[in-house]
């Protein structure tokens, strides 16, 4: 590290020896483009670098509204650059590593993930031209290392993704558990269990700070596994006649390995349209996440099939203009023609502000006569949400024992709510704030607001 001091920078912006910090730059007080730094000991650690999407108003004279991708302003830690000493990777889900390429040219660490995230992340490297500048250290699942003062150790959670990362972040003054996106699911169909084992000693170790994903915390009980999903979509394709075909969103390896499994079991061939599906089960396959046994076709060939011998796993669960299923419905797609008959399982949630994108499209697709299957209209489960509910919540606070429960990762009401289900399980203390806000932990709790300038800026 280079310690010459920035001229520029007040003294009370940098940590001392004495301190640990913790600021948000973005995914405090929203659900996206989440960016967590860490301070100790004129040091600062960033966790995460993703981006958010936005509705943008329609331009004048275009009828469609479209999605914008938004990253958190930079501003404070490009300031203090030289004292930024490793950017670390949770999982490869876009709002925490969506914005690495675009703004990584202001922050020049070193990168510290897991093989699985590296992948995805090494793809948008290089098509940003950056492959070869960035350096990448892979870690295993439960891997540790040492970045300057902060001492890091991977521990690993479920999600909706493979390798969901938590981090123990240990430094002189303090040491904070950051939960990262998590459920706690027995089955996630791909990949190794939560290590239980690992989060129930944290315990013994005193965390000071536990830094925790909000997102469900207003929802009662707990999350459905991944691993339960296949009864409710093996019914669903089982008694279709025609064409199905399955959206779901494009990062999730273990939904598609579901479907594909269910196509190979009711005698039909498995496709992948839409690029992100593309790309992750790429990216699992070149990673060890992707069984040899389950053969995906190419589209170009599901085309020549009879239609009850085909499906079809696509992108578009959103309703967004442009996407496989959009193309589909609108009898755009060059491979592929939906017919009366066919079945289109929506095995996602609605993505709250997109609902009448979806009803506009599932109403396209029932005036061709394909029959729709929604999430919420299935009697048993066809989509898991990748988030902890209250009881998985509980659960975590009784393990850890953490002094101080900072939620993130959520709106205020979520983030309120979580701190709740804390303050009822044991922790003595919260601290509620917001992007740009210094949580402090130690040596003393206390929160200084408006700490760093934030701001959202557009990508594209
Ligand atoms: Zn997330
Ligand atoms: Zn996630």
């Amino acid at each position: 590290l280079d310690a010459t001091p920035i001229e520029t920078t007040p003294a009370d912006q940098i940590p001392g020896a004495q301190h640990l910090w913790f600021v948000p730059l973005g995914g405090c007080g929203e659900i996206g483009m989440n960016m967590n730094l860490y301070g100790h000991n004129g040091q600062w650690l960033m966790v995460d670098c993703g981006i958010a999407f936005e509705r943008a108003t329609p331009a004048e004279g275009k009828a469609i509204a479209h999605t914008i991708a938004i990253a958190p302003d930079v501003r404070f830690i490009e300031h203090h650059q030289k004292r930024l000493v490793a950017l670390v990777i949770t999982h490869a889900h876009e709002d925490h590593l969506g914005a690495v390429a675009r703004l990584w040219p202001k922050l020049r660490c070193p990168i510290y993930t897991t093989a699985f995230t590296a992948e995805i992340l090494r793809r948008k490297l290089q098509e940003a031209g950056l492959l070869s500048e960035v350096i990448i250290h892979v870690l295993e699942s439960d891997g540790s290392v040492s970045v300057g003062v902060f001492h890091l150790e991977w521990v690993l959670m479920t999600h909706s993704i493979p390798e969901p990362q938590g981090i123990v972040i240990s430094t002189p003054a303090g040491k904070v558990f950051h939960t990262a996106d998590w459920k706690l699911d027995a089955n996630p169909v791909v990949g190794n269990p939560f290590n239980k084992a690992r989060l129930q000693q944290l315990a013994d170790e005193h965390i000071d700070a536990m830094v925790c994903d909000s997102t469900n915390a207003t929802s009662p009980g707990r999350s459905i596994s991944e691993g339960a999903l296949y009864p409710g979509l093996f019914e669903a394709v089982a008694h279709a006649p025609g064409r199905v075909i399955a959206t779901c969103f494009g990062s999730n390896i273990a939904r598609m390995q579901t479907l594909a499994t269910i196509a190979t079991e009711t005698g039909r061939y498995t496709g992948l349209l839409g690029r992100s599906l593309e790309t992750m089960a790429s990216a699992a396959k070149a990673t060890g996440y992707w069984p040899a046994t389950l053969t995906l076709s190419e589209p170009s060939h599901l085309a020549y099939l009879a239609p009850h011998e085909v499906l079809i796993i696509a992108t578009g669960s959103q309703g967004d203009h442009g996407t496989a299923l959009a193309r589909l419905a609108q009898h755009r797609h060059p491979d592929i023609e939906l017919e009366a008959g066919d079945t289109v399982i929506f095995s996602a949630r609605t993505i709250p502000g997109n609902e009448q994108d979806v009803e506009s499209l599932v109403s396209t697709l029932k005036s061709i006569g394909v029959k729709v299957i929604q999430a919420e209209d299935s009697p048993l489960p066809i989509h898991a949400t990748g988030h902890p509910c209250h009881d998985e919540l509980v659960d975590m606070y009784q393990w850890i024992k953490p002094a101080l429960a900072i939620p993130v990762h959520g709106e205020a009401r979520h983030m309120k709510a979580n701190a709740q289900v804390a303050l009822a399980n044991g922790v003595d203390e919260t601290m509620l704030g917001t992007n740009g806000d210094l949580f402090q932990i130690a040596p003393e709790v206390k929160k200084i607001q408006g700490f760093a300038p934030t701001g959202r800026i557009v990508l594209r």
